[in-house]
């Protein structure tokens, strides 16, 4: 081909270019706006687990099934070889952060959530008690409000949250009628009430939180605070709580979790299980041992929920982020299906919210896409000691009201030098729209 041929076709190729994109906008919309093609779709609710297609309409998902066709959607990725799981929902997070309290959870020990979830798969985070009914809204303005995670709470039985020992401590700020009239005033967002780290010997706290769970009919979630022979483990699980309730930091063995003769669960654990109360790992900084998790597990007592408690504390020693957490419970026994049950439908069910942590269609279309590294991994506890396994899980893609929010191998991305994508049709599946010098948008 001469040098003019070229030019020729070249500009053939442009003008052609340009008549195709002149005519897609005067066409109807794609049936889809982003199609996940070919991963192991695990969606514990509806009993799904197989290589499907799942996609999605305006923020929704639209269809899962195997077979779907990239020509009906504007966006297709191919997520071949990976784990396609309802967005992740972290049932025990810490998120108060921003008022300037000096270690305070409802300050500076607490993570703004955006910076930790989508790069983790959650698209969903339950704050556990940073903030009680006095200043519940303080929270919701500074961080619910404004974070593009969903962010739910449960309520600290202590009216002033989870500010320190002086108010924790303080049984006149326990108010249960209190607590249920704020959950009931904002019922869309508190999902739940929190009692935390008391060291008395009473039962004020448990006894107020049933109190407003009752009244606002939502799950009590406990932190069972200081091991007190006046308030046995066993009588809270059997007498106190009410099926529903939840029990987190499972594995802490902290509080008689672990029947030290069996080395498997307390009697108070199995028979609370045995009338319906939940069972949450909460690993945090000091509430996760392998000593007490491996022999409880091989004994039949995993975890109904998987969850970090994380905060500035556990973040950055073993908890990390729930993905470790769950890599870590298949290195002691829990299968890849469970993980992802526990991290998605169980939680939801938990907090009574069982429109989220699916894929059926019509739900939001909240999906992390996630891989199975294989390899040899670390994985610690609260005292620093350590199994090694062969698998570990990675979030590869989050996606969160049917839009991409983190993407770390730029699985949706173009070739630098392609060129640019629509920028108005690619908003309606990216928050990452590409910029496009024609149109003179930058991207966000
Ligand atoms: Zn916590």
């Amino acid at each position: 081909m001469d040098g003019g041929a070229h030019m020729k076709n070249k500009f053939l190729a442009c003008a052609a270019l340009a008549l195709l994109t002149a005519g897609a906008s005067a066409q109807p919309l794609p049936s889809y706006d982003l199609l996940l093609r070919g991963g192991r779709v695990i969606d514990a609710k509806n009993r799904i687990d197989g290589v499907m297609d799942v996609a999605i309409k305006d923020g929704k998902i639209a269809r899962v099934a195997p077979g779907l066709s990239a020509g009906d959607a504007i966006k297709t990725i191919d997520v071949r070889g990976m784990v396609v799981s309802p967005g992740l929902i972290d049932l025990h997070v810490h998120v108060y952060n921003g008022t300037g309290e000096k270690g305070s959870y409802a300050g500076d020990l607490s993570i703004p959530p955006d910076g930790f979830t989508f790069r983790s798969g959650v698209t969903t985070v339950v704050d556990a008690g940073c903030a009680g009914w006095r200043n519940f809204e303080d929270f919701k303005d500074r961080i619910i409000d404004r974070s593009r995670t969903r962010v739910l709470a449960m309520l600290n039985i202590v009216g002033n949250g989870m500010r320190g020992g002086k108010w924790e401590q303080d049984q006149a700020d326990m108010d249960g009628e209190a607590t249920a009239k704020m959950a009931q005033r904002y019922p869309n967002v508190v999902v739940g009430v929190k009692a935390a780290h008391f060291a008395g010997p009473e039962w004020k706290p448990i006894d107020e939180a049933v109190i407003a769970g009752t009244k606002a009919k939502l799950p009590v979630m406990v932190d069972f605070g200081s091991d007190k022979p006046e308030r046995p483990i066993y009588d809270l699980l059997n007498t106190k709580l009410r099926p529903g309730d939840i029990y987190t930091h499972a594995y802490s063995g902290l509080r008689q979790e672990q029947d030290p003769a069996t080395q498997g669960p307390s009697k108070g654990l199995v028979d609370g299980r045995k009338r319906g109360v939940y069972f949450d790992t909460g690993t945090g900084g000091g509430s996760f041992k392998f000593m007490l998790a491996i022999p409880m597990i091989k004994q039949g007592f995993k975890p109904d929920s998987l969850s970090t408690d994380l905060h500035t504390g556990s973040m950055n020693s073993s908890t990390k982020d729930i993905l470790n957490v769950a890599s870590k419970f298949m290195v002691i026994g829990m299968s890849l299906q469970e993980v992802v049950a526990a991290m998605t439908a169980a939680p939801a069910r938990q907090i009574k919210r069982e429109d989220l942590g699916n894929l059926s269609p019509g739900s939001v279309a909240d999906i992390a896409v996630i891989s199975v590294q294989k390899g040899r991994f670390g994985y610690t506890d609260m005292l620093n000691t350590k199994i090694t396994g062969t698998q570990r899980l990675v979030a590869e893609l989050t996606i969160k009201d049917g839009k991409i929010v983190y993407d770390l191998n730029g699985l949706e991305s173009l070739a630098w030098n392609a060129p640019p994508g629509d920028v108005k049709l690619d908003s309606r599946w990216t928050s990452f729209p590409r910029q496009d010098p024609a149109l003179g948008v930058t991207a966000r």
